[in-house]
């Protein structure tokens, strides 16, 4: 093993202090670089790092001129590419379209970031090293790797691979793929000729896909035909997505007009060993010291621990299934407690682990007896419903009770979201537990909505799930002297959520007082079901019509949720009248909105937040 550093190298200077001839491998990024497990450049810097290559990073390039990409010349094997942790325009714009002022991956929060920070940066990098081998790799990347509709431009766009001068696309968390794509390239072999890297995709010339197309691949509509018709995309859709199985997925491929995308089969889950090993590194926890300025996001998660990967939840609107997967990977207790131990010995420690999660909190170590060796199904979705899923929480608490007894640690709270109805079952004492110990006053609840009709087309739990968990949680307040209130994260404008569902969504959140400040309004972003429900209008596995609300709609939906707002009031009036719910309007207890002209009596009541 090549010894780490305490940072990776940023600039020549630093190359040479540690005397470093040429890198092996350079990875240009659109964040800062923050040497912390949660960003995926240090991550994969430290393994490929960790495998004996060496690492140097272009950070936040000025993408107008040359002098940034050139600054650590050119690696022996090649560039790894990446927007950041994010998708660029999806960092770069609100929902609403419209331009942000700032960056929180950024120092001082400054935009740095071109937008489609990938294409930007691959043409920069192939015009100056047109000889060196540049693989794809993050967010952007991952989840544009077929067709897909952008929301941004409204239209379809062809697989980033047929856009960007890019030599291999890796999706997903990308840790066994870049190191063996390296040790390929160091071994000899041409990167054109790395074809059968699980959790990668590649290009094939028209012409040798025509003369030999390969057999036992699934072959989706190609990128014309989805371009002009929605059902060829939906189908599209549908097919990619049943093929993201580690175990039973199979090779993809997509014609375009200039080239033939294919995607394999994603990578393995990660063992146990494996992941400890990955966190293991010696990862500083800082921004880099060449920063004068604080990067936004290092806060919020200095000092948070991931606990596992993946997330079978496999929530309509998210992505999640197309990157992490459904399988959960988690970490030992022994490396998670390392981690935790190791961050004590930091000055800035101020003794309160942030958060100990995954995209779901408490999934870690929830498990099916079939993911190991068949996978997750491919017909139904993983629920706590289901017999094969071990669903007791009895590893979170052994590993919480050990985090709280870490000398120095004075607080472990869970902040990532917690999936209720996983919640709801397990027998062992979860919630009891971190509602007297792991809650600094709100609980991240994510019920989206409480409409079957809805509710069913994000595959979440639905309304009476949600009710249960409320009525659960209060009875844990009984005795607390400080009390604890739910946070829950409701989602307007969804594909198949009418102003209907929204104005019966207000009635619940009224009923049960629940705060809602932090509302969605939905944004399609790449690769979810429920972008493809956006632009389509079809559910992609059934082919029925979904109603898409839009415009006009989109904003009345969104305004319901927040109808205390009285900046909303014109807007949920007309959603009431338009659902026929005049009822709604007025001064009595009922109403959600004063009557046009009564509005100051009505604002005036004061509402209570979460009285349940
Ligand atoms: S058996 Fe159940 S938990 Fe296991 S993969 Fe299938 S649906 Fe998911």
């Amino acid at each position: 093993m090549t010894h780490q550093p305490g940072f990776l190298p940023l600039s020549g200077k630093e190359r040479e202090k540690i005397g470093i001839r040429q890198f092996d491998i350079i990875l240009v990024t659109g964040d800062a670089y923050i040497d912390h497990p949660s960003f995926g450049t240090a991550l994969i810097g430290r393994v490929l790092w960790n495998a004996g290559f060496t690492v140097g990073i272009i950070a936040q390039p000025d993408w107008k001129t040359t002098a940034d990409f050139t600054e650590l010349g050119k690696p022996r094997l090649f560039f790894g590419i990446s927007s950041g942790n994010v998708d660029s325009m999806v960092n770069n714009f609100t929902p609403n379209l419209k331009r942000r002022s700032d960056d929180v991956f950024s120092p001082a929060g400054v935009p740095k970031r071109p937008d489609r920070a990938t294409i930007v940066y691959t043409n920069r990098v192939h015009e100056l090293f047109p000889e060196t081998p540049i693989v794809l790799g993050g967010i952007e990347a991952s989840l544009r790797r077929f067709a897909h509709y952008d929301y941004w431009q409204d239209r379809v766009r062809q697989a980033i691979l047929a856009d960007a001068p890019a030599d291999l696309l890796v999706f997903g968390m990308g840790e066994k793929q870049v190191v063996e794509i390296a040790r390929r390239l160091a071994y000899g072999e041409t990167v054109a000729s790395l074809r059968d890297i699980r959790g990668t995709a590649f290009r094939m010339e028209i012409v040798e896909w025509r003369s030999k197309r390969p057999e036992g691949i699934i072959e989706l509509p190609g990128f014309t035909e989805v371009a002009e018709n929605k059902i060829s995309y939906a189908r599209a859709f549908a097919m990619h997505y049943l093929e993201q199985d580690p175990f039973r997925g199979k090779t993809v491929a997509q014609p375009h007009p200039k080239t033939v995308v294919f995607q394999n089969p994603p990578a393995l889950p990660l063992s146990t060993k494996e992941l400890d090993r990955i966190f293991d590194l010696p990862f500083s926890r800082r921004a880099h010291p060449s920063y004068t300025q604080k990067v936004p996001a290092l806060e919020p998660v200095q000092f948070s621990i991931t606990s596992h990967r993946g997330c079978f939840g496999a929530c309509s609107f998210c992505a999640l299934t197309h990157h992490q997967g459904r399988i959960i990977q988690s970490r030992s207790s022994a490396s998670i407690i390392r981690e935790a131990t190791q961050m004590t010995t930091m000055p800035e420690f101020k003794g309160i682990v942030q958060d100990v999660g995954g995209p779901t909190a408490n999934m870690y170590c929830i498990s099916c007896e079939l993911w190991e060796k068949h996978g997750a199904c491919r017909d139904k979705h993983c629920s706590p419903s289901c017999k094969n899923l071990d669903t007791s929480h009895r590893h979170q608490i052994e590993l919480l009770k050990r985090l709280r007894k870490i000398p120095g640690v004075k607080k472990v709270f869970i902040s990532s979201g917690v999936r209720y109805d996983l919640a709801l079952v397990d027998d062992s004492g979860y919630l009891e537990m971190i509602s007297d110990h792991h809650i600094s006053g709100h609980l991240k609840v994510a019920p989206e909505h409480v409409i079957k009709n809805v509710t069913d087309i994000m595959n979440k739990p639905d309304g009476e799930v949600f009710n249960q968990f409320c009525g659960r949680f209060e009875t844990l307040q009984k005795g607390k002297k400080k009390r604890q209130y739910l946070l829950p994260y409701f989602m307007s404008g969804h594909p198949g959520c009418s102003i209907n569902d929204m104005v019966e969504l207000a009635v619940f959140i009224r009923d049960n007082q629940l705060y809602t400040e932090q509302v969605q309004d939905f944004t399609p972003t790449s690769m979810s079901v429920s972008t493809c429900m956006y632009y389509t209008g079809l559910n992609p596995f059934t082919l029925e019509p979904v109603h898409v609300p839009r415009g006009n709609e989109k904003k009345i939906q969104r305004a319901l949720m927040q109808y205390r707002d009285p900046g909303n009031r014109r807007l949920v009036i007309e959603g009431l009248n338009a659902a026929g719910r005049t009822d709604l309007i007025g001064n009595g207890r009922q109403c959600l909105v004063p009557a046009i002209g009564r509005e100051s009596s009505r604002y005036g009541l004061k509402h209570s937040r979460n009285k349940r």
